[in-house]
């Protein structure tokens, strides 16, 4: 069973699988690193994929971002690497907001440099304090005269350290908003997160006295919540992208391996419980697959009135990726425990995707609401 990708999407997944391709070499080394791989970033660079991240009016590619182009790629580069993928995703993520409610010349100033990479994105909003409750942050930004002046503390920031700008969630009063901070403002530094299974580049990211122009503000005083959800409605979907590719390559060594490996006088696949390992992943990723592409192409015309739908498609496929790469170790028996493979490098990459971006217990409270209300709205109508 297939989704019909239109010529379109589907020559921008030949461009993602040929970055795939170059990457192979590289991604046992680039998914080690908990800074920036720079062969890496120039295969990412080199493939030209980042200008999908940025609207064509600021250098990107097409009129703006679109959640099932991001999709697909994001599914070729994570089966490739997982470094390569956090890349690219990390340049829709942290610049998303400034495309949407950036002045002209704060767009001017950064989205074509994101588009062509020459520039790192980050997005900051978790705090030692604050993780999957972000009303509990403890940044603030102030007026001061004619600026700003930031306070606080970041943490767990991906591509912290090696960003340009950070755009950061601060309590502003009683009210949130975004501010964009380049990475040289006086008051800003950065120290490393503590290492994790699957290594990220990560940091943790102060903000001590940091004077800004009152223009720094991306959107209106007190608007960061409704600029950080409408990254969500398109970003969210695309990590479900990521954890297919994840799947698709932990199946392909599963597969392999039971194919090829005899006991008993006959390949794994042959032997009963084997077979139903492969059979019920590969059902899996099929259909978080199906409900990936059908998501992200609902969003495309309108992405924030899909926010539950993606968050669906997200849990879907990331609790799918654990199962997933679970079944493919125990097929492979000893040989999916070796340090540095492709299969065990997959199952430590499976494990922060049910965490970030919406942890799947809070992503759950959203989905189930959404479906009384959906319920309760087809009873009206009957
Ligand atoms: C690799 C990686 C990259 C990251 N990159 C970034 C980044 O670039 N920018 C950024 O800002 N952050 C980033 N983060 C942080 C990430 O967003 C947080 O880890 C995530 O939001 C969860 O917060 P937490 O870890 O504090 O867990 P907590 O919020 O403390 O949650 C702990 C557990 O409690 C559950 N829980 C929490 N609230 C509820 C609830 N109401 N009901 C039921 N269960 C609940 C959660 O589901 C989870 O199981 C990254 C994290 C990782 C691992």
């Amino acid at each position: 069973m297939a989704f019909e990708l239109g010529p379109d999407i589907l020559a921008i997944q030949q461009e993602a699988r040929a970055a795939a391709r170059e990457m192979a070499p590289l991604a046992a080394e680039a998914d080690e690193c908990s800074h920036v791989h720079q062969p890496t970033l120039d295969v990412l660079r080199n493939s030209n994929l980042c200008s999908l991240m940025v609207p064509a009016a600021y250098g990107g590619r097409l009129e703006r971002v679109d959640p099932l182009a991001v999709c697909v790629v994001r599914e070729a580069l994570m089966r490739a690497s997982a470094h390569l993928d956090s890349l690219f995703a990390l340049q829709g993520i942290g610049s998303y907001a400034i495309a949407v409610a950036g002045t002209d010349e704060q767009r001017e100033q950064w989205l074509p440099k994101v588009a062509n990479a020459e520039v790192l994105a980050a997005l900051a909003l978790t705090e030692p304090v604050a993780g999957s409750d972000l009303r509990g942050i403890e940044t603030t930004v102030a007026s001061d005269g004619d600026d700003l002046e930031l306070n606080g503390a970041k943490s767990f920031i991906s591509n912290a350290g090696a960003a340009g700008f950070y755009t950061t969630m601060a309590r502003e009063d009683d009210r949130f908003s975004l501010v964009l901070v380049p990475a040289d403002a006086p008051g800003v530094s950065i120290e490393p997160s503590p290492e994790v299974i699957a290594p990220h580049v990560l940091g943790e990211v102060t903000f001590d006295r940091v004077r800004l122009p009152a223009s720094a503000r991306l959107g209106e005083p007190g608007s960061g919540f409704r600029h950080v959800l409408a990254t969500l409605s398109v970003f969210r979907i695309s990590v479900a992208g990521a954890a297919v590719g994840l799947m698709d390559g932990a199946l392909t060594c599963a597969a392999n391996h039971a194919a090829t490996r005899e006991q008993f006088g006959r390949p794994l696949v042959r032997l009963g419980p084997v077979a139903g390992l492969l059979a019920d992943s590969w059902a899996d990723l099929e259909a978080a697959r199906l409900l990936a592409y059908a998501t992200a192409e609902a969003a495309r015309e309108d992405p924030s009135a899909h926010l539950d739908r993606s968050s669906l498609a997200k849990l879907s496929a990331t609790e799918a990726a654990s199962r997933v790469v679970d079944r493919c170790v125990q097929v492979m028996g000893r040989w999916g425990l070796i340090r540095g493979s492709d299969i065990e490098r997959y199952y430590r990459q499976a494990r922060p995707m049910r965490i970030y971006e919406g942890a799947s217990e809070v992503l759950r409270l959203g989905i189930a609401t959404r479906l009384c209300a959906e319920v309760a709205d087809r009873q009206g109508d009957e």
